[in-house]
Order: C-alpha cells, then structure tokens, then sequence
C-alpha cells in the first residue's frame, strides 16, 4: 500500500503530496483525512493521507506511524481546502492548518490530551457479608446511595480504602471522557415573533442554496431570527453555524443561544485554552453539537450536514484573515459550504458592508428586512456637538451638553454608556518643547504610553521602554503624555460626578478570562451606572436600562488613511447609538466630533443608512474602489531596504506587461514602513476582471519561493491596505 502524504509545513517548496508506503500491520488504519508520522529528510514530520494507491513510481520510504483513528478531515473539508489554495495561492498545509484546533497541528510544543473522568460502582457482590472498616464502609454507603460515584467525592474519603476495595472487586472503576466544559440543558421560554419577524422567518428558504441579506436597525431582533430559523433546522436532524465577531465580546450572545438550545452548542471562544478547544471540536465531530457558534474560524467547524449558516454583524472587518496565511474571508467560506450543502447563508447587520448590499441591490443576495425595533420605539434622538464651538467651554473631554445629558440620567437613576473611539488611535509621549515623539526602533510605528506601568511599548513587537526623564532630543524635561485613554476620561467622570458608580471597560481591564462577562452582569444588575469603554461597548450589547449613549470622539477612526475609514465610522457610530433605548424606555444619543458635517457623521445621527450607503457607493466609482473593482495587495518584505525596493520594481514590471485590465499602484511604503527590522513594500492592484491573475501572480510566488531575503504576500479582497 502507497498513500500519499501532504506534510505539516508549510513552505512552497515542499507544498505537495509525497509518496510513502505503509508497513502491512499499519494498513488496516489508513484512511484518508488522518495524519500519519513519516520520515522527512532527517526529521520526523506529521501529515495528512490524502491519497491511497497501490505503487507509485518512486523510491518510497515506510511512514512511522498513525496518528488517528478518527478521520480529522473529511472529503468536504479536503476539498474545501484546496478551493482555498486556489483562491488565496496559500500553501495547501496552511489551507488545512487553519481548519483544525492548534490541538492537532503539529508539533507545538506541548501535547494536548484528552481528559478522563473515573467512576466507581459496586461490584458483583453479596454487601451484607463484608467486613469493612469505618471508612470502608463510608464509601461503600455513598456507593449504595448514588449507584455511580466520581473517583474525586470518594478519594476524599480515603484513597488507601479506594484501592483496597478495588484491589477486592468491592469496588468496580469505569472511564469516560470529561470534556473541560460543561453546558446547562436548562432552557428559557422563547418570545412569540412579531409579524415582521415571522414574515422574515418565512422568507428564508431552508434546503436550498441562496445568500440573504437579513438587514435590521439595532434592536430590531435579528438574534431572535436566527434562533427561529436555526430551531427550524434542528428540528429537521441538521446543523447549523453561527459566527459572531469577536466571541469573547459577545457572552450576551451565546447565553442567549445556550438558554434556547443547552447543549447543543458548541462555544469556539476565542477565550478557550487549547485544550478545551480542542474538547469542543471532538464534541462536533462526533455529533454532540449541531450548532457551533464562533468567531471567523468556526467557519470551519467539521460539522455535517450543515443546514444553516448565519454571520451576524456581516459589515465586521473580522471576517477576513488579513495577517497570516491563507488570507481568507469566512463570508467567501460559508457561500462555498453553503453551496456544497444546498443551505441557505444568512448575513446580517444594521449597517452591511456595502459589498454586500450592492449584491442585494443587484439580487445576487436576497434583501431581508427589519426596518423596526421590536419594541415599537424609534431609534434614539442623536446630538452632535461641534467640539470646535465648544473649545475653552470643554471639562476635560466633556462638552456642557454631554454634561448636563449625564447629569439627567443619573436623575432618573437610568445607565449610560460612554464611547472612547480608540480605532487608529493611542496615547503616546511627545515633548512639548521640541515636538519629539518616541518610536520603535525595530518597526517605523510610535510607541504607546502604559499608565499602569509607566512604560512606552510598541504594540507590532512588544518592544518596551521606561518613560523618560527629559528629552533625549532637546535635554528639557518637558515630555508629555498625549492622547485620551480610558483612564483618564474615568478620573475626570469621577471628578465631574462624584456620585456616579463608573465602571470602565477596555482590554486592560477584561483581559482576565470571564472578567468581561462579570462586567456586564454587574452593569446590567445596576451596580454602575456609567459604563465607559473602547470598541469593547459597540459590540452586541442588550441593556434595557440603558437611555443615554455618549461618544467622546467620533473623529479618530476618521483619520485613518483608509478607504473604508467613512464606511467604518458610518457603522461603529450607528452601532453605539444602537445600545440606547433598547427597551420601554426612550433613548439618546450625544456626539462629540471636530467634523459635524462630515457624510459619516451626518448620516449616522439621521440613522440614515441608505444615504450613507448611495454616497459612499459614488464615491467608490469614483475612485475605483470596491465594490466596483476588486482590490489585491501584494505585501514585499525583507530585511534590506534597498534589495527589496529594486525587487518590488521588478514585479510592478513584470506586472505591467502581463495584466492589462488592472490599475497598478506603488510600489509604495507600507503604512507602518518597518516591523521588527523588516521592511515592506506595497503593490495595490484594481481590476474588474483580469483571467490572468492568478498565473502571474502565482508565477511570481513560485520565482522567490527559494529567495530567503524576500518575502511576498498577497492579499485579495483585503480588509485594509498596508
Ligand atoms: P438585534 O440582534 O437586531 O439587535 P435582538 O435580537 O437583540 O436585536 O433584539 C432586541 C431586544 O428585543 C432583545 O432584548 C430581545 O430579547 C428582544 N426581542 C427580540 N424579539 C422579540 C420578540 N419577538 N418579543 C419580545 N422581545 C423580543
Ligand atoms: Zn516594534
């Protein structure tokens, strides 16, 4: 028996299946989609079977080992993998790499195990003649009382009397596997649906293959939608994926769906150790869950059977893998499962990207709706204040008007949620009397001030520094700490509202595991009443106490020199708004900006976002941007500036020549021009339609692949340019 392995490294030189034959008392393991142990060179690699032949036509050595028993990828899962080779020109390995929990790809260190619970029952024998001692008999009592007992309740007991009784057949032990976590089957009562609900519910074809458009302004019940659906579903013996952003930001989420559906859910958290990650992907293979719900990559969840695929917050530029390979996006992945299932995918947002609204407008999608919120209120009065009138009248960073907004909520004894728009943005040191800034010596970015440890650090390396004395520039001892955190504008709360319980949120303060969902418990009991915080309180967030929504500085995310920084402001600015006036009670909003008539700002206060969509879509005609061309960024690096600039020119050239339907840009310096002593160069390509592009670019990949001064990426269809 021959099988052919693709071996777990990945590097294009050796992307490809190699032949190895297999020792007869191995043979009746082999299957394809398992790992096995083969020699390689002088090491010993794992990889995947993905051919079983009977002879091949080289030299070939025996392999080691076999690594499974269970098939860790399934035929749907190989083939999804090489569609994304071909789509990303990834190698193949790390195609299949970013399927599987770090568990099981090789090598990293340390091994994960399974973990095993042991019970004791009583053995076949007659009770009444033992002689037992006290303690003995203790543990056969609970024994007798339970009729099966956790080996931890009666080691407690005695461990010596344990293994006595054991040893005497008293006592019999059994194993069985103990996933790290547990789910309750206690379930929660569903709403009725309101007819706009039912009507969106009716619309989704299940057993056929459509991509639909589910958009609701905030609070409009989309979750409620997706659980209808996904019940629907189950109820038929399918499964069903759920990818949220940022699954540790959304614990409001998952508790919604593991009231409604208990252990049926698999929670792929970012939050999860490896081990218990590594739990939940066994508990869907072998069928236990049937609805996974997760960030980007429990896209790839091996389930079977798929039924439906929901993406909330489509707009979310988490989606897509931007700095590793394979650069996928999960929206790309789900149609693809989608289409081999014959289910429907659906995506929903308040505010969708405008790729894919432009494919509802064309009817590629299919356009749901959810024009209302379920509790029949309007969406929340927005204020904009002009920072610009209101300089010299400011505290701090509060305007009067946010001011006195606070001030009547407090009154009313309701919550408030305040919004540091922290995107593109950082406290750093600068001094006051030469204008010097500190930057990272090892990449072309500037350092970011620490308060709690005083310390300046780069957040591309982790390169840190103790905050300075005087300036290293000028010798003034004038340095000075710019740019707003949270901590600050949390004294300055504390100052300007003495009685106010401020409870401050950012990834500081959440970075212990669970810590972010006791924040949001303790804020929806009223325990606070100011909830302050960075992106962390855009996101998914369902307080009905909630009236009054404060953004602090709209304009930071503004000022990123990206295409998409409108579009991202647009959506962030209308989630926060979203998080107000939820329930019964009537909400608002306050904006505090530099840029009052700025489209994104404007648009959002009228919670307009069809406007905002026809703008920004003449815009992107414009200028040539999705979703009118496609984009593609080929990223060029290497440790010496000058070789790589000459490279990058080259394969402009080289590009020129052969695409002739494409607009070329660059090559320019990357937005951060150097990360950890290596530079990058940018290539930006625009095109409709080029059949070519993916030959020459994979021509040009296959020219360096044994250059180890040059490193060259690309990116279709990237989430942000640089
Ligand atoms: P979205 O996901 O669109 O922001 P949600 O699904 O979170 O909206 O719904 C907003 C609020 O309305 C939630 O508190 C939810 O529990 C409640 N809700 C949703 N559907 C119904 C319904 N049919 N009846 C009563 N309350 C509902
Ligand atoms: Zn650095």
């Amino acid at each position: 028996m021959i099988i052919g392995v693709l071996v777990q490294l990945s590097n294009k030189n050796i992307d490809k299946v190699f032949d190895y034959s297999v020792p007869s008392e191995l043979q009746d393991m082999i299957k394809i989609g398992i790992r096995v142990e083969v020699p390689f060179g002088k090491q010993v690699l794992e990889g995947f079977v993905l051919e079983i032949k009977d002879s091949s036509d080289l030299a070939v050595k025996d392999i080691i080992s076999v690594k499974d028993e269970e098939v860790i990828l399934n035929d749907e899962l190989l083939e999804l993998g090489k569609r994304i080779q071909s789509d990303t020109l990834a190698t193949l390995i790390s195609c299949y790499q970013v399927m599987l929990p770090k568990a099981l790809k090789a090598k990293q260190g340390n091994v994960i195990n399974k973990k095993f619970d042991t019970f004791y029952y009583l053995g076949d024998v007659n009770i009444s003649d033992l002689k037992l001692n006290d303690s003995q008999q203790r543990i056969v009592d609970l024994v007798l009382e339970k009729g099966k007992v956790l080996r931890k309740e009666i080691v407690d007991i005695s461990l010596s009397s344990v293994n006595t009784l054991e040893k005497k057949g008293i006592l019999v032990s059994e194993k069985t596997e103990h996933y790290r976590l547990s789910y309750s089957d206690e379930k929660v009562e569903k709403f009725p649906l309101t007819s706009d609900q039912e009507n969106v519910v009716n619309e989704v074809i299940l057993d056929k293959h459509d991509v639909y458009l589910l958009h609701g302004v905030t609070g409009s019940g989309k979750t409620e939608v997706y659980m209808e659906l996904i019940e629907k579903v189950i109820d038929e013996g399918k499964t069903s994926i759920v990818l949220v952003p940022e699954i540790s930001l959304t614990p409001q989420m998952v508790k919604r769906f593991q009231n409604r559906f208990g252990d049926k859910i698999a929670a792929l958290h970012s939050a999860l150790n490896d081990g218990e990650k590594y739990d939940e992907w066994r508990r869907i293979v072998r069928r236990e869950a049937s609805i996974v719900i997760g960030a980007r990559s429990a896209i790839f969840a091996p389930l079977e059977n798929i039924g439906l695929i929901i993406i909330d917050e489509e707009h979310s530029d988490s989606y897509k893998q931007t700095d590793t390979n394979p650069r996928y996006s999960a929206k790309d992945i789900a149609i693809i499962r989608g289409e081999h299932y014959n289910c429907p995918v659906i995506m929903g947002s308040a505010t969708p990207s405008l790729e894919v609204m432009a494919r509802a407008q064309k009817g590629v999608y299919k356009y749901l709706s959810l024009p209302n919120r379920v509790n029949g209120k309007s969406l929340p009065s927005v204020e904009i204040i002009d920072m610009n009138q209101s300089m010299g009248r400011m505290r701090g960073h509060f305007s009067e008007t946010l001011i006195k907004s606070i001030e009547e909520i407090l009154e009313k004894d309701e919550q408030i949620i305040l919004f540091l728009n922290r995107r593109g943005y950082s406290s750093f040191v600068t001094c006051k009397n030469c204008g010097h800034t500190f930057k990272c010596p090892h990449c072309d970015i500037t350092l970011t001030y620490h308060k709690s440890s005083n310390t300046m650090r780069c957040h591309y390396c982790g390169y840190g520094t103790k905050v300075y004395e005087v300036c290293p520039e000028c010798n003034e001892k004038s340095l000075n700490n710019l740019g707003v955190g949270t901590q600050k504008v949390e004294e300055e709360l504390n100052n300007l509202f003495p009685n106010a319980r401020v409870l401050r949120m950012d990834f500081d303060t959440t970075s212990r595991k669970g810590m972010h969902e006791e924040m949001i418990n303790s804020f929806k009991n009223h325990e606070y009443d100011i909830l302050l915080g960075t992106q962390i309180v855009t996101k998914g967030l369902d307080f009905s106490n909630v009236t009054l929504v404060g953004v602090i500085n709209a304009d930071t995310s503004l000022n990123i020199p990206d295409f998409r920084s409108s579009e991202n402001t647009f959506s962030l600015l209308s989630q926060v708004a979203g998080r107000s006036g939820r329930s019964s009670k009537t909400g608002k909003v306050v904006i505090q900006t530099y840029n009052p008539d700025h489209y994104a700002i404007s648009f959002a206060k009228n919670h307009d976002y069809l406007g905002f969509y026809n703008k920004e879509m003449e815009i992107r005609r414009i200028l040539k941007y999705p979703p009118f061309y496609y984009l593609c960024f080929i990223r060029i690096s290497g440790k010496d500036p000058n070789y790589i600039f000459g490279e990058a020119n080259k394969i402009k050239r080289s590009l020129d020549r052969n695409l002739l339907h494409t607009s070329i840009l660059g090559p320019s310096t990357c937005s951060v021009f150097k990360v950890n002593n290596v530079y990058r160069y940018g290539i930006i390509l625009k095109y409709k339609k080029e059949d070519n592009l993916k030959v020459i670019l994979e021509k040009i990949l296959d020219h360096y692949k044994s250059n180890s001064n040059i490193k060259i990426d690309i990116d279709f269809n990237p989430s942000q340019i640089g």
